[in-house]
């Protein structure tokens, strides 16, 4: 078996990059980009494959990535999550099965986080998005009365009659963890359709399988395509990176996270800058991401210490400057690029 080096870029700007190609094919790798999800970069990457097959794989990829956001976008009118969020308290609703699992997750996830990552969190998701538009931040009142429409302990799930919300005007938001999902789905229809060294990323969400040593590049803060503050040499699962200050919203000249703190209502305010997580699957490393990112630097090392399975890079801001919190395990297996050489590291 050859041994090959895959560099897999995991961005900050995760939905505004650009590439220069749609479709590039090489002796080794063949590549597909496509941009679903209101124009997140997807990219599929074969290697050794069979170019006639692997334009097949891209067709059917692309379609399977339609049909879950059929599934999972709230955006889209008549999807599984738009339907859901329409419904009336203390009554039944079915599920699909992709649905079912990630809820499944979902609620898992809220558990082990205390409350941080929570799905049940779209009515203030709303809340800020409005104040947004309107440049004025939410009265307290607006809050409180939002967050008895919020909380995960508000749902019941059945395997056999789906979900029930005990809240009237609850509504689910699947962006914490969806992409995670889809990108592990697509990994696994393509596992069962023969193809073993592959790379699937769809933003910050990587996939990736085979025997190849994974070389994952994650870039600086507010750095452009090729600025890179590390590399990260990785075995094949899940890489998520949710940097936070990658989408947000401005109301009086302030910058507002897009991720919330389900228990406050107000949008997360830290000094985490950016938090990747390394998993055997994308969809855990995505919710965990997402709860470091609500829970902060001291809360996040104690939930990480306590869990088996994931590693994480913590980048924290400090007056001027930056610092890296990494996972003990990762120690070997980061390279820190040009000046970031000298960034001070917390190893816990
Ligand atoms: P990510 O980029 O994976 O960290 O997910 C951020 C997205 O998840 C946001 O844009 C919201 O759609 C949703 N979200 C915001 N706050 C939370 C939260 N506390 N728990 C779960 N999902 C959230
Ligand atoms: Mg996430």
């Amino acid at each position: 078996m050859k041994h090959r080096t895959i560099i897999i870029l995991v961005f900050f700007l995760a939905a505004t990059i650009f590439f220069i190609y749609r479709f590039l094919s090489q002796p080794d790798k063949d590549e597909y980009l496509f941009y679903p999800m209101g124009g997140i970069p997807c990219s599929l990457v074969e290697y050794d494959a069979d170019s006639k097959k692997f334009l097949g794989d891209a067709r059917s990829v692309e379609s399977r990535v339609d049909q879950l956001e059929d599934v999972f976008n709230i955006y889209r009118p008549g999807s599984e999550a738009a339907r859901l969020n329409d419904s009336r308290p203390d009554e039944w609703y079915p599920l699909s099965s992709d649905m079912y699992r990630v809820m499944e997750k979902s609620l898992i996830w809220y558990g082990k986080s205390g409350g941080a990552f929570d799905i049940t969190v779209a009515p203030l998701v709303r809340l800020w998005k409005a104040a947004a538009k309107k440049g004025v931040v939410p009265a307290k009142t607006g809050i409180d009365s939002t967050l008895v429409r919020v909380g995960s302990s508000k749902i019941t799930l059945s395997p056999d009659k789906g979900i029930e919300f005990s809240a009237g005007g609850m509504e689910l938001d699947f962006g914490g963890i969806a992409k995670g999902y889809i990108v592990d789905q697509v990994g696994r229809w393509l596992k069962e359709n023969g193809v073993e060294q592959f790379v699937f990323t769809c933003g910050g969400h990587v996939f990736m399988s085979g025997k190849e040593n994974f070389r994952v590049g994650i870039q600086e803060p507010g750095g452009g395509e090729g600025d890179l503050m590390m590399v990260m040499n990785s075995s094949p699962g899940g890489v998520v990176t949710s940097g936070h200050y990658e989408r947000f919203s401005e109301i009086g000249g302030r910058r507002y996270s897009h991720i919330i703190d389900p228990v406050t209502g107000m949008p997360v305010d830290n000094s985490l800058v950016s938090v990747t997580i390394v998993a055997d699957n994308a969809t855990d490393a995505d919710a965990l991401a997402t709860a470091v990112a609500v829970l902060g630097l001291e809360r996040s090392v104690g939930l990480l210490k306590g869990l088996k399975g994931f590693e994480a890079v913590l980048l924290e801001k400090i007056g001027g400057g930056f610092r890296v919190h990494y996972s003990r395990s990762l120690a070997d297996r980061l390279e820190y690029e040009g000046e970031w050489a000298s960034i001070p590291r917390v190893e816990f």
